[in-house]
C-alpha cells in the first residue's frame, strides 16, 4: 500500500498531477526513452566499428537526446499548454527525423538499423497530427532521407553499391508504409470524431425532447419539477421567495366537444404562446397536464405577481382563435401561492391548487391568491395533484 502511494507520488512529481499534462509528458518520455535506446545502439556500433566516426556519433547522441530532454521539460513545465500543438509533436518529429537522417549518414555500414527507428518515429505522428501535418512530415522525412542517402555513400568507407540501394529502398518502403498506415488511422480518427459529434448532437436533441411538451413546446411537468426544486434551493440560500401559479383553462372540454380536438390543440398552442408573451423571460411556464399549466415567478413581489397574472387573464380573455365557422374565445382561472424558503414545493403547489379550486367555484375567469402558508410539519411530502 505504501509502495503504491510512493509510486503514485513519484508519478505525480514526474508527470504532474494535471491529467492532460500527464498524458503529454508520458508520451514525450516514451519518445525520449526510445531515442535514448537508439542513441545507445549507435554508440555501441561506433564503439565496435573502425569505420564509424566515434566523436561524431557521441555528438549526435548528445544532441538527439538533449533536444528531446529540452522539449520534454518544456511540456512538463506547462508552458506548451496554450500552444496549438501542446504535445510538441511536430517539433519532436522534425527533430527525431533529422536525427535519424544524420544517423543514417554516420552509421556507415550499420545504417540498416535506421529504417526501423524511422518507423517508430513516424508512428508517433498517429496521435497528434492532422492529415495535412502527416503529409507535411512525410514530405520532410522523404527530403531529409534523400539527402542522407545521397551523402551516406560519401561518408561510408566501404560503401557497396547493392547495399546502398537496398538500404535506400528500405527507407523508402518504411516511409511510404508508415505514411499510408498513418493516413488510414487519421481517417478513422476523423470518422470517429464526426460520429462522436453526431452522437452528442442527437443526445442534446433527445434531452431537449425529454424536457419539452410536444404540442406547446413548453417545459413538461418533469422538467418543471426539477426546475422548481432548483429554484427552491436557490431561494433557501438567498432567502428570496418564489411564486407558483396554477392556470387552468375554463370549460375546455366544451371547446373539444364543440369544435373538435384539432381546434382544441390549436387553442392550447395559442394559449401557451399568449401567456409566454405576457410574462418575463425569467418566468417559466410549463404544461402541467391537459389544459393545466404552472407558472413559476422568481424575484417577484406577491402584489406584482397578482397584477401580472391579472394581465395574463385579461390577455387570454381578449384572445380570439379562428376556426371553421367563426372565432373561439377562452377564459382562465388562476391560483397563486407564495412559496416561502422554509416550505416545500409540493405544499406550495397544493395551496395554488386550492386557490385555483376557489377561483373555479367563485365562477371562473379570475385570479385567487392562496392564504399565507403555515409551515408544513417535518416529513411533509405529498404530491399536490395526481
Ligand atoms: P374546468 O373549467 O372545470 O376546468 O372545466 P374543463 O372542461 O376545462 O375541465 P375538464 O377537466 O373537465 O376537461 C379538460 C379537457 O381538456 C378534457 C380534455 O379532453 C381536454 N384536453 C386535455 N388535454 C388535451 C389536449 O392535448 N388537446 C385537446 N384538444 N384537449 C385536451
Ligand atoms: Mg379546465
Ligand atoms: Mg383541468
Amino acid at each position: 500500500m505504501r509502495t503504491f502511494s510512493r509510486w503514485q507520488r513519484l508519478k505525480d512529481v514526474v508527470l504532474s498531477t494535471d491529467p492532460r499534462r500527464r498524458t503529454l509528458v508520458g508520451m514525450a518520455l516514451l519518445a525520449l526513452l526510445l531515442m535514448a535506446g537508439s542513441a545507445g545502439v549507435m554508440l555501441l556500433v561506433a564503439h565496435a566499428s573502425d569505420t564509424v566516426d566515434k566523436t561524431a556519433v557521441q555528438w549526435w547522441a548528445a544532441l538527439s537526446v538533449g533536444g528531446l530532454v529540452v522539449m520534454t521539460a518544456f511540456i512538463r513545465s506547462g508552458e506548451t499548454a496554450h500552444l496549438r500543438d501542446p504535445s510538441l509533436t511536430i517539433p519532436q518529429m522534425v527533430w527525431t527525423i533529422t536525427s535519424g537522417a544524420v544517423a543514417y549518414v554516420l552509421a556507415g555500414d550499420a545504417r540498416g538499423l535506421v529504417p526501423s527507428v524511422l518507423a517508430m518515429i513516424l508512428f508517433f505522428g498517429t496521435f497528434g497530427l492532422t492529415v495535412a501535418e502527416v503529409i507535411g512530415i512525410g514530405v520532410y522525412a522523404l527530403l531529409a532521407f534523400a539527402c542522407a542517402i545521397g551523402m551516406s555513400s560519401r561518408f561510408s568507407a566501404n560503401a557497396s553499391g547493392y547495399l546502398d540501394t537496398a538500404y535506400a529502398l528500405m527507407v523508402l518502403l518504411v516511409l511510404s508504409g508508415c505514411m499510408a498506415l498513418n493516413l488510414r488511422i487519421q481517417r478513422i480518427r476523423t470518422k470517429l470524431r464526426q460520429q462522436r459529434e453526431a452522437l452528442a448532437q442527437a443526445l442534446a436533441v433527445n434531452r431537449e425532447l425529454a424536457t419539452r411538451d410536444e404540442l406547446t413546446g413548453l417545459l413538461n411537468r418533469r422538467a418543471m419539477l426539477e426546475l422548481m426544486d432548483m429554484e427552491h434551493r436557490r431561494s433557501l440560500r438567498s432567502g428570496r421567495p418564489m411564486l407558483l401559479a396554477e392556470i387552468d383553462i375554463d370549460h375546455f372540454k366544451r371547446v373539444n366537444d364543440t369544435h373538435g380536438h384539432a381546434t382544441g390543440d390549436r387553442a392550447l398552442q395559442a394559449f401557451a404562446g399568449n401567456v409566454r408573451a405576457s410574462v418575463r423571460d425569467t418566468d417559466v411556464l410549463a404544461r402541467w397536464g391537459g389544459e393545466e399549466f404552472v407558472l413559476m415567478l422568481s424575484d417577484t413581489r406577491p402584489e406584482d405577481a397578482r397584477e401580472l397574472l391579472e394581465r395574463v387573464r385579461q390577455s387570454v380573455e381578449a384572445m380570439t382563435i379562428p376556426h371553421a365557422t367563426g372565432v373561439l374565445r377562452m377564459t382562465v382561472s388562476i391560483g397563486l401561492a407564495l412559496h416561502l424558503p422554509g416550505d416545500t414545493v409540493e405544499h406550495t403547489l397544493e395551496r395554488a391548487d386550492q386557490a385555483l379550486y376557489t377561483a373555479k367555484s367563485l365562477g371562473r375567469n379570475r385570479v385567487v391568491v392562496a392564504p399565507a402558508s403555515h409551515r408544513p410539519s417535518p416529513g411533509y411530502a405529498t404530491n399536490a395533484r395526481a
